[in-house]
């Protein structure tokens, strides 16, 4: 299991996302970021996403 933690990432939340791969973890983590953070999907640039994927934790 895979897992970001959002405080990580810099907003003042304590939800971590979740995934079993990068790929469902970086979905998981714009799901949350849209419906939370009022974030839109053109904020996720290829630099964005790169971003995620240096927070994500192996556990
Ligand atoms: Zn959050």
């Amino acid at each position: 299991m895979k897992s970001i933690s959002c405080r990580d990432a810099g907003f003042n939340c304590d939800h971590v996302v979740k995934g079993e791969t990068e790929e469902e973890i970086l979905r998981n983590g714009m799901e949350h970021a849209k419906r939370d953070h009022n974030m839109k999907e053109e904020d996720f640039t290829p630099e964005m996403q790169q971003k995620m994927r240096n927070y994500v934790q192996n556990s």
